[in-house]
């Protein structure tokens, strides 16, 4: 492209070399030159081992990577490091080429803002913010910061319309206000890539203001990440008080003189205050050494995660609770089966569907067990019987909502699910995970899907199973009476949980369903805390 420096190959053979871009103009010839998606990587410049991995994260087969570089002066405020932020212009493009970036974009200010100056331009504004995301953590400290973050990323995603946005989980209010405040995210017009904080030896994350430190400041720094796994270290001695563990950091960094905005534990999603730490909450810390203000943060576990997924039957639910809790490295509990072995042993006993003596006898007697095998699969025995496959026969199907609607039945089992749930680390299905028996879950979602795709899946479930499936419309009126008997039971009846998520399944893909899930637990649980893989 005319009038674009060029940079070494960096990339092998096929690569063509990264492509400097300044004005509007080069961008959009740069944006119009070839097909396919834009990953993009937005930053303030300043690169180094962090952004690499951003840009390494955002290559893709048949993507190119735009990287920006834009010190963005809305997100400063008064008396902030505006004018002393690093700006290495020939350093962030080596470094963007090294880590294979196809172009660096350095707009200008009026590329951006319409105006050399911005405050010539009084109309600017931004998407509107949710006040209750600035009321903890940096949002105190830095008036208009968060504003001036959404202002010039809507701005910089009008002109780029990337397909993927890519940023760092380290300034993770940054990343929750921009979620769920940026129309190009939560509207899904584009996708957010979350990727973890990389840390220099120490612990310490990089960030460019690392560079500002002197030597001593910089070995100051590395108090934070260790004051952080004080109170890490501190939630496994069994320590659940906010006050206590926001303590613990501000002790050591305290005792060296340094300056503490704020050590604050809060809920990931949310961002509101947690007084007590129950399940999975994040701990953020700001401190001033020397010149740079900076910033680290922890999640604090006090049990492993816990999914919840509830829905009507048909809607996929066994097929993507099992891939995700692989992905994830879970365990599947299937609750549904739970319910199918005590009808199993019902219809075993010739024993009617009822409330009485004969059924306090039968669950005062039973033996429910469930292991898993090597592949994650859940394996039942009732009474020493493994019925595995057995809870699967259409009369089971038939008789177990009418079983699971008797109240003495989902005491016994909501007890010894809650059990499985004390160490956590599950996804368990079911139809009163989020709403009774793991109100607490870090994720509850609601699958849905028509009455028509969900006797369609369910055909195929049955004739995967060697069953002969009844005609489509049968099955519908099956379904639906079967939703009806659970949806209207006085015991824990199925509805989608309040803080629940609703997810519709039509016309998506299993995988498509599995990777929306897996989004919106890592909106819960940094990819940090828990990258994917076995725990
Ligand atoms: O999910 P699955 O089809 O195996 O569930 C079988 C039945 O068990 C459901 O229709 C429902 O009546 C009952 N069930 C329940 N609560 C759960 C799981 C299943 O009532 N947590």
């Amino acid at each position: 492209m005319d009038g674009h420096a060029m940079l070494g190959k960096v990339d092998g053979p096929t690569k063509a070399p990264m492509v400097i871009l300044h004005s509007n103009n080069e961008l959009d010839q740069w944006l119009a030159a070839a097909a396919g998606p834009v990953h993009f990587v937005p930053t303030m410049g300043g690169l180094h081992r962090g952004h690499q991995q951003l840009i390494r994260a955002a290559r893709r087969a048949g993507a190119r990577v735009l990287v920006s570089v834009f010190v963005n002066p809305t997100q400063f405020g008064a008396g902030e490091d505006f004018t002393t932020y690093p700006r290495h212009p020939d350093g962030d493009a080596q470094q963007a080429g090294a880590a294979g970036a196809d172009a660096v974009w350095f707009p200008a200010m009026d590329h951006v803002y319409g105006a050399a100056n911005p405050g010539d331009n009084p109309g600017r504004s931004g998407p509107p913010l949710k006040p209750f995301l600035i009321r903890t953590l940096c949002g105190p400290w830095r008036p208009g910061h968060f504003e001036g973050v959404l202002m010039v990323m809507e701005r910089l995603l009008e002109r780029v319309q990337p397909a993927v946005v890519v940023m760092g989980e380290k300034d993770w209010q940054q990343l929750t206000v921009l979620r769920q405040c940026l129309p190009a995210f939560y509207e899904q017009r584009c996708r957010l890539l979350p990727v973890p904080v990389v840390r220099e030896e120490d612990g310490l994350p990089y960030s460019s203001r690392n560079s500002r430190l002197s030597p001593a400041q910089r070995r100051q720094a590395a108090l934070l990440p260790q004051g952080l796994g004080d109170a890490a270290a501190a939630v496994q001695g069994g320590e659940r008080r906010a006050a206590v563990l926001e303590q613990l950091v501000r002790r050591r960094l305290d005792a060296a003189g340094l300056a503490v905005d704020y050590a604050q534990l809060v809920d990931p999603l949310t961002l509101q205050p947690c007084p007590h730490l129950d399940g999975v909450a994040l701990l953020g810390v700001a401190v001033h050494v020397g010149p740079a203000r900076l910033l680290d943060h922890r999640f604090l576990l006090s049990r492993k995660p816990i999914i919840a997924i509830d829905g009507p039957a048909g809607t996929g639910k066994s097929t993507v609770t099992r891939l995700l809790a692989a992905r994830l490295g879970l365990l599947h509990l299937d609750t549904g089966a739970m319910y199918r072995a005590v009808a199993w042993l019902m219809l075993e006993n010739r024993q009617p569907i009822r409330s009485g003596e004969a059924l306090q006898q039968l669950l005062e007697t039973m033996e429910l067990r469930l292991a898993w095998g090597d592949h994650g699969q859940q394996v039942i025995r009732i009474n020493g019987v493994d019925v595995s496959d057995a809870v699967r026969l259409p009369r089971v199907t038939a008789t177990v909502p009418r079983v699971a609607a008797l109240p003495e039945v989902r005491q016994v089992l909501t007890r010894q699910q809650r059990m499985f749930g004390r160490q956590g680390g599950l996804v368990s299905e079911g139809r009163d995970m989020g709403t009774a028996v793991f109100p607490h879950a870090e994720l509850k979602v609601y699958l849905t899907a028509t009455a028509a795709e969900r006797a369609r899946r369910r055909a195929a479930d049955m004739t995967q199973r060697g069953q002969t499936p009844p005609p489509l419309a049968t099955l519908e009126v099956q379904i639906a009476e079967r939703d009806h008997l659970d949806c209207t039971r006085t015991e824990a009846p199925l509805r989608p949980a309040e803080d629940g998520v609703v997810v519709a399944t039509d016309g998506i893909s299993v995988e498509q369903v599995v990777d929306k899930l897996e989004d919106l637990f890592h909106q819960r649980l940094s990819h940090e805390a828990w990258p994917a893989g076995h725990h």
